[in-house]
């Protein structure tokens, strides 16, 4: 497998095997991201992508899931995707899941008739990042879409039957869009309905943009007790039908589980448990994005 720069992936696909389609980010813009700044959009080309399916393949290793990299490798032509997941459902005999990055841009190139062939072929799960539901956020981070786009994006998918996972980042907004963040958040996701969302927490990287506004004060960051009060605010808010909630990934100070709206009592009540100091959190030195 030839992997160029640094692959990142869902904290869901851990075990899965990671297939780079694409390299980088097409958006590559966003303040607080630091994740595919040294490398320059672009798109493998097919046989070698194939060819890397093959050759891993060989191992005989019975990988259930496939991850499709990197940052939106939706954007690739539909027939490209269509002949990605074909081959790798032909060498990989115990595939149970396929899944991708996708991004407002990647979906809005789609035609639904697209979104449901993908689905019909085996394009599973579609991972997006809504990261904040209150624009003002989303235009200070340069996200490139608005939270009505995020979420008329996310209506596709799930329209087309591909589940959808959301990601949304605690603390974007700082101290000073607290509140906004998590009320603004809740309502779009509420609308949304996805079937997972993943909470992560604000980890700046020195190299990143958004470093420069913490620096010069117009950002401030959340201390960890004002991370649970907006986690509060968000969980209070969330009127979703059937959602599994995780906080696992390596930035957040606690690992919360639960589907909503079931758990809603239970994750409120680990939130105050956690606000007590009664729930043990994750050290500063080991958060990571
Ligand atoms: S957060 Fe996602 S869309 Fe934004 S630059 Fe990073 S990979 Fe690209």
């Amino acid at each position: 497998m030839n992997y160029i720069g640094k692959v990142y992936r869902p904290p869901s696909e851990a075990r899965s095997l990671i297939l780079q389609a694409t390299v980088g980010c097409s958006h590559n813009k966003c303040t607080f991201c630091h994740m595919y700044k040294d490398d320059d959009f672009r798109i493998r080309k097919l046989p070698d992508i194939l060819a890397d399916l093959e050759e891993m393949a060989k191992l005989r290793y019975p990988y259930k899931r496939l991850f499709i990299a990197d940052g939106d490798a939706l954007v690739l032509p539909t027939n490209t995707l269509i002949a990605i997941i074909e081959k790798a459902k032909e060498v990989l005999p115990y595939l149970e899941r396929i899944g991708i990055y996708a991004s407002p841009t990647s979906i809005r190139i789609k035609s639904d008739e697209d979104l449901k062939l993908l689905k019909e072929h085996g394009l599973d799960i579609a991972y997006l990042g809504l990261e904040s539901g209150d624009d003002v956020v989303l235009e200070n981070v340069c996200k490139g879409s608005t939270s009505q786009e995020i979420l008329r994006g996310a209506q596709r998918l799930k329209d087309a039957g591909i589940l959808l996972s959301v990601t949304l980042i605690s603390g974007l907004g700082g101290k000073e869009r607290l509140k906004e963040h998590a009320l603004h958040s809740a309502q779009v996701l509420s609308e949304m309905d996805p079937d997972y969302l993943g909470l992560l927490t604000l980890h700046i990287e020195a190299s990143t943009p958004i470093y420069k506004q913490v620096t010069d004060g117009s950002l401030t960051l959340l201390s960890p007790m004002e991370v649970l009060e907006e986690l509060d605010i968000l969980i209070n808010h969330l009127n979703v039908t059937n959602t599994i909630f995780r906080s696992n990934h390596a930035s957040n100070y606690w690992a919360l589980a639960g589907t909503l709206p079931q758990d809603k009592e239970k994750l409120l009540l680990e939130v105050e448990k956690a606000r007590s100091g009664l729930l043990e959190s994750r050290s500063e030195w080991m958060r990571a994005l």
